[in-house]
């Protein structure tokens, strides 16, 4: 499979080039020049399938071209080696808890399957210059992105986080772990981040000197593994029963919109799903866009879902893109809602005393857009992207109860912080990277 760029200037890229390059050279983000169809058989029999086995044929779909069906069996069982449970929450409600994973968050599923193929694609280079990961985290994906790449071989991976803006079960979860993880603390906000990583990536200089890619979810390896678990939502709703399968919307906490194009990719490969949902926090950008047809990205403020704090989602040029920019077809395909704070500490406390189900902030979002857009005969699943331990002062600040951490986070806060601070400010961020990197 070739991959083109959103911007249309460069096309016809090799599977490896894109993964180790991250972003095309035009500055646009990498699509597979077509999406593969799955036969009807295959969704027919979906609901007999282990979760591994049916994403093996996904990726297969996607990726068989490129790597050596072994290998990729071997990334996909090595990626998926957690459960991915559908679980009732109220009436015609499902959570899809994507959070099972090492650092407990949705995204170790494309972190991890990332760094499998990176690494499979880099020793099949000639050039055996280490690669330099860049990262731009509002929390999560540095600590998915650090867990998934720890110990691997020929890569060194910067994390780059905003200064006092992700809590501290989080940070420890990338500043603990040393080896080939750098943390980078930058005194600014997480689009300054992002801004870094992104000049990083257009600097010529740099990118002469350095091999760099990125590991946020513009890299295709980062995103597309997370088509998967749709069509498992699709087989476990399908054995609960076939009416709700065949009227599945599904919601999606969103910030850089990069787990929801995994979705509408799922659909386009024939999976039956109804419509979707984008929920947000008071970063709406998204949701401006489908109101008004103009897409305005301005800078992020910081709420309770702060992974979703994304003042320009990155992925917003694959949906354009998958859509031939028609604000219409998007529009019929997607719907959104918004939730400020208040909302979404009422949600949590609402669902946790009614139904008993503990949501944790981005969930939250998810299952109110589920409450207040979900029609007649549809049923919803919303992505619980984060276990809510993970905000633990949050939720006890919320519930007034104690969210327990589970042994897996408690063992990342025992360790001792280690992180460089650094100014928001490309010049400086440039001129550490050609000394240390
Ligand atoms: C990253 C993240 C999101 C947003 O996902 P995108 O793919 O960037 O839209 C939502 N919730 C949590 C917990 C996250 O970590």
């Amino acid at each position: 499979m070739l991959y083109y760029s959103t911007n249309k200037t460069v096309k016809d890229v090799a599977l490896s080039d894109v993964v180790i390059k991250g972003l095309a050279e035009d500055n646009g983000l990498f699509m597979p020049n077509y999406i593969p169809v799955l036969p009807d058989m295959f969704y027919k029999n979906i609901d007999k399938q282990e979760f591994r086995d049916l994403a093996y044929t996904v990726a297969y779909m996607l990726f068989g071209e490129d790597v050596h069906a072994n290998v990729l069996k071997m990334m996909v069982n090595d990626t998926l080696s957690f459960d991915v449970p559908l679980v009732g929450v109220s009436d015609r409600i499902y959570s899809l808890e994507l959070f099972h994973g090492p650092t407990l968050a949705f995204k170790d599923v494309g972190a991890r399957f990332m760094s499998r193929m990176l690494s499979y694609f880099i020793q099949r280079e000639d050039d055996n210059r280490k690669v330099n990961v860049l990262v731009a985290t509002s929390g999560d994906t540095g600590s998915a992105v650090a867990n998934g790449f720890l110990g691997v071989e020929g890569i060194q991976v910067y994390v780059l986080y905003p200064k006092g803006q992700v809590s501290p079960v989080q940070e420890s979860q990338f500043t603990t772990l040393g080896r080939n993880i750098t943390a980078l603390e930058v005194d600014g906000s997480f689009d300054d981040c992002q801004a870094l990583v992104k000049s990083a990536f257009l600097d010529k200089e740099l990118n002469e000197a350095l091999k760099l890619t990125s590991a946020n979810s513009i890299n295709v390896a980062r995103f597309l593994p997370q088509a998967f678990y749709y069509f498992y939502a699709y087989a476990q709703l399908k054995k609960i029963s076939e009416e709700a399968a065949a009227n599945m919307v599904i919601c999606v906490p969103s910030g850089n919109f990069g787990n929801l194009t995994a979705g509408l990719i799922a659909k386009k490969m024939g999976l039956p799903v109804k419509r979707f949902i984008a929920a947000n926090n008071r970063n709406d950008i998204f949701l401006q866009y489908l109101q008004t047809g103009e897409y305005q990205p301005r800078a992020s403020v910081s709420t309770l879902a702060n992974a979703m704090d994304v003042g320009n989602p990155s992925n917003f040029a694959r949906i354009l893109d998958l859509y031939g920019h028609s604000h219409e077809a998007i529009s019929k395909e997607i719907s959104g809602y918004r939730y400020d704070d208040t909302q979404i500490a009422d949600t949590i406390r609402a669902c946790r005393h009614e139904t008993g189900y503990l949501l944790d902030p981005h969930g939250a979002c998810g299952y109110q857009a589920l409450k207040d857009g979900l029609l007649e005969g549809e049923y919803g699943v919303f992505l619980e992207t984060a276990h809510p331990a993970k905000f633990n002062e949050t939720m006890e600040q919320i519930l007034g109860e104690e969210v327990v951490l589970p042994d897996k986070l408690v063992e990342f806060t025992k360790g001792t912080k280690q992180s460089l601070p650094l100014p928001a400010d490309f010049a400086a961020f440039k001129s550490y990277l050609l000394k240390n990197a």
